[in-house]
């Protein structure tokens, strides 16, 4: 069995964002030598997300005003933040956008659908954080 193994850093300027990082993947697969697997994509974070969706800006827009109506950033609101924190929001939507993805490579390439694309997502920036690319395969 073949693996590798490699960490992406990311420091997003905006509290909340999202990085398409499918090229990034793309990377790390095609240097594995992998042609039959699997690609782990994980935030190493819990205020960040790793997830799978459409590349368009007008949807992104959507998330970020739904994910703000569910969880908006009002640090007087969490329990968390009684530790002294002020990002409970940011915990709360990186819940419900996930911590990670998984991804089938076939014949040397990501198995994406048409409209499928990686996107790092940032709900507590201004800091460096990490995402793990773990491929396994022969
Ligand atoms: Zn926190």
């Amino acid at each position: 069995m073949k693996s590798a193994t490699k960490y992406l850093t990311f420091e997003v300027p905006k509290r909340m964002d999202f990085v398409h990082i499918t090229p990034d993947v793309e990377q790390v697969v095609e240097q594995s030598g992998v042609s039959e697997g699997l690609c782990l994509v994980n935030a190493m974070h819990i205020t960040a997300s790793v997830f799978i969706n459409d590349n368009e800006s007008g949807l992104h827009q959507d998330y970020k005003e739904w994910l703000e109506n569910l969880a908006p950033h009002d640090p007087s609101r969490y329990r968390h933040n009684r530790t002294g924190e002020d990002n409970g929001d940011a915990h709360h939507k990186r819940q419900i956008m996930g911590r990670e993805v998984v991804v089938a490579i076939t014949k040397g390439r990501l198995d994406l659908g048409t409209w499928e694309r990686i996107f790092y997502g940032e709900f507590d920036g201004r800091r460096s954080k990490r995402v793990l690319v773990k491929v396994i395969g022969e």
